[in-house]
């Protein structure tokens, strides 16, 4: 087994289209590998590859070039393999009814030809907090109930990796911790996860790496940590008394703006200054500061720089 739980190397997919004969490459020379048992995010603006990507490992897109290799096993030698080792949550709510979650959990079993003996059913259900339902008809769980029964069917055959396709579009805040905490605990017991998300601040509080895509290429690849680390600017914004409306304040390497006669904003670039000077700097000036609020950038910065057009 290779450190990896899922690698690519120089994927490529070109979509031709017979009666145009026109040519679109979805995903270009990408080259990348998730490791085990940590939580990746994959992220990128529409058109970016994401589903693509997903579509080959799920075996309903054939890719035009490279390889890919899962747990292991490659996709052009073992599909099979490939396919019992990731286990794919889908974006939609697509359940049956009138099955219980214990029924579906079943079928799903059965479809992944996974024996009686074999079956955690009831371990499954524990996992994602639907115990109680197992016998309820699927028609009259929650909105949150039914996407964890999606991650439950999933998991029917064990796979080592779950992907999560956006999970959590359209879903409320509450329902969205809740999800997040039980792919923590997933998470927790070894399970390596993949997700696609458009929530940014999600993916930040996920993720533990995160690719970034754009137009089929790979634009970043880091840490979470190191990715927030790229934005240079820090804005903070103080609450003052004394200020001088008719005065004009100015210091180098900072971008000063007086919002009205106790507020104020400064903007600069963390390497040029520290906070400690631009507090002597106020002081200097007689402005007296009643509280400070910082606003640090966030991953939406990152996204925006890497991703703009
Ligand atoms: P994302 O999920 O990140 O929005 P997609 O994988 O859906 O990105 O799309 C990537 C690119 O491939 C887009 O330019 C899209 O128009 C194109 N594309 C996706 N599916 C098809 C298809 N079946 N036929 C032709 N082009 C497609």
């Amino acid at each position: 087994m290779n450190k990896f739980a899922l690698s690519v190397e120089n994927l490529t997919k070109i979509y031709s289209n017979n009666k145009t004969k026109k040519q679109n490459k979805a995903l270009n020379e990408l080259s990348f590998g998730v490791k085990q048992g940590e939580v990746f995010g994959l992220l990128g603006p529409n058109g970016a590859g994401k589903t693509t990507f997903l579509n080959i490992l799920a075996g309903t897109v054939v890719k035009t070039g490279g390889k890919v290799n899962v747990w292991g096993f490659d996709l052009d030698k073992n599909p099979r393999q490939v396919r019992a080792s990731i286990g794919i949550v889908p974006q939609e709510v697509n359940l049956d009814a009138f099955f219980s979650p214990q029924q579906l959990l079943e079928l799903q079993a059965g479809l992944y030809g996974v024996t009686k003996k074999d079956r955690i059913t009831n371990l499954i259900l524990k996992i994602v907090s639907l115990e109680e339902k197992a016998n309820a008809y699927s028609r009259n769980l929650s909105g949150g109930m039914k996407r964890r029964l999606l991650i439950a069917k999933a998991m029917v055959h064990q796979p080592p990796i779950l992907i999560l396709d956006e999970p959590t579009a359209g879903v409320d805040v509450e329902l969205r911790n809740n999800l997040w905490e039980n792919v923590k605990k997933l998470n927790k017991e070894g399970v390596t996860i993949i997700l696609t998300t458009h929530y940014l601040i999600e993916a930040q509080e996920m993720c533990d790496r995160i690719a970034i895509l754009d137009k089929g290429n790979l634009v970043a690849l880091d840490t979470t940590e190191r990715l927030l680390q790229r934005i240079k600017t820090k804005k903070i914004n103080f609450k003052v008394k004394n200020l001088d409306l008719g005065k004009k304040y100015s210091m180098q390497d900072i971008n000063i703006k007086i919002n009205s006669k106790n507020s104020i904003s400064v903007t600069y670039e963390k390497n040029l200054l520290n906070f400690g000077e631009i507090i002597n700097f106020l002081k200097q000036n007689n402005i007296e500061i009643e509280d400070i609020f910082t606003e640090d950038g966030d991953l939406e910065d990152v996204f925006v720089q890497l991703t703009k057009h």
